[in-house]
């Protein structure tokens, strides 16, 4: 089976367009966002160029796509306003991928900025609560965090009572990061312990898209610095023992590397799937 790899894209021209380029770059998923990832409204609604993206995913066989939502939403915020962004952008972005059908919607799960984790995990559970009280054709995947400043979701037990509370099993998902969760402490050099320990206390059927990227920093940092595939701490064993794994293999691996073109990615895309010969 031909692995889905792809990368973080910008939207460009459209959804059409931003598949003809996954496809120039020899991906077969990708992140994209559903609006400035720095905040602001999403693009106008354009269905023919959805359908017309929709249609191209089908032809060219693309795993699950992974939607990226904006790096303000924070619904662990102490602010109204805050908090009212994060219900507002969440809501009409998974309105917005309706019309791409089961494709994943991937957040940050936020910072408590001081109001304490057990109360950040409260926030999200409620917030969560209402994003997926309706009928939805896509999954929402809490990322896994490095741990940066006040930010929820850098251990696995953080993520599973989110789960937990939430209680809403078909919509809900993680996509687990390895750069974060080598900040986060976890010790990708024993991905079989690493996978042991998310089935143990989250489930590893919730386990749902990979974020693949190198690490600036050792492990423990807690920083956040993504770095190029083997040019970083975690270096390209651990890379590939993670995208070769056979409980990993059949989800959709996406680059968020400090890349500056499509090509480069396009290169490392070719790198990993010449390196684990798929
Ligand atoms: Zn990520």
């Amino acid at each position: 089976m031909k692995q889905y790899i792809g990368a973080h894209i910008s939207v460009g021209k459209g959804y059409e367009d931003m598949v003809d380029r996954a496809v120039a770059m020899g991906a077969n998923t990708f992140a994209f966002f559903l609006r400035n990832p720095r905040g602001g409204s999403a693009r106008a609604l354009d269905e023919d160029d959805l359908a017309k993206a929709y249609e191209k995913l089908k032809k060219h066989e693309f795993g699950p796509l992974v939607a990226h939502a904006p790096y303000t939403m924070n619904p662990a915020g102490n602010k109204e306003s805050v908090l009212a962004f994060a219900d507002i952008a969440m809501s009409e972005d998974l309105d917005r991928l309706e019309y791409l059908p089961d494709s994943y919607y991937n957040f940050h799960p936020g910072s408590h900025v001081g109001q304490g984790i057990e109360k950040g995990i409260t926030l999200i559970s409620e917030y969560l609560k209402r994003m997926l009280d309706r009928p939805l054709k896509s999954t929402v995947l809490l990322e896994t965090m490095a741990g940066k400043g006040t930010e929820v979701g850098s251990s696995f037990a953080e993520l599973a009572t989110i789960i937990k509370n939430v209680d809403r099993d078909e919509n809900l998902g993680v996509c687990l990061d390895t750069c974060h969760i080598h900040e986060a402490g976890y010790d990708l050099q024993d991905i079989d312990g690493v996978l042991q320990e998310f089935d143990a206390v989250i489930g590893l059927q919730y386990l749902k898209a990979i974020h693949l990227n190198d690490s600036k920093n050792p492990r423990g940092a807690r920083k956040d610095r993504h770095e190029l595939l083997g040019e970083g701490e975690i270096g390209w064993d651990s890379i590939i023992s993670v995208l070769t794994h056979p409980k990993l293999r059949h989800l959709p691996f996406v680059l968020e590397t400090p890349q500056k073109t499509e090509k480069g990615y396009g290169n490392e895309i070719a790198e990993l799937r010449k390196r684990s010969a798929n």
